[in-house]
């Protein structure tokens, strides 16, 4: 644990590439509810969501990290209505 007069001024966040460090999904409010079997793994939820939580092995999507997810709800508003495989319900913790 670094003590306070070693950490840069600021609060600045120098070094590149940070970001998984940080589990920003803790303060989601709503959470997306994948149903794989209506998933058609179309890949469109990928593509959109801005913080690269949809997780895709082999070209399938597997499953939502929830570690990153921060809830937009982007990915159930993309999915194809005819599938309509994401639902967002209320984050419950
Ligand atoms: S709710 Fe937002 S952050 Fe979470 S998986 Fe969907 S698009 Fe990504
Ligand atoms: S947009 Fe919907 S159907 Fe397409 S990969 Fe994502 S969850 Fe599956």
């Amino acid at each position: 644990m670094e003590k306070w007069y070693e950490l840069p001024e600021a609060g600045l966040i120098i070094e590149p590439g940070s970001a998984a460090k940080y589990k920003t999904g803790s303060w989601r409010s709503r959470r997306p509810i994948w149903d794989k079997d209506r998933c058609t793994s179309c890949l469109t939820c990928w593509i959109y969501c801005p913080d690269s939580s949809v997780i895709v092995e082999n070209h399938k999507v597997m499953g939502i990290n929830l570690d990153y997810c921060k809830g937009c709800g982007i990915c159930a508003n993309v999915c194809p209505p005819k599938v309509s495989a994401i639902k967002m319900d209320e984050e419950r913790r």
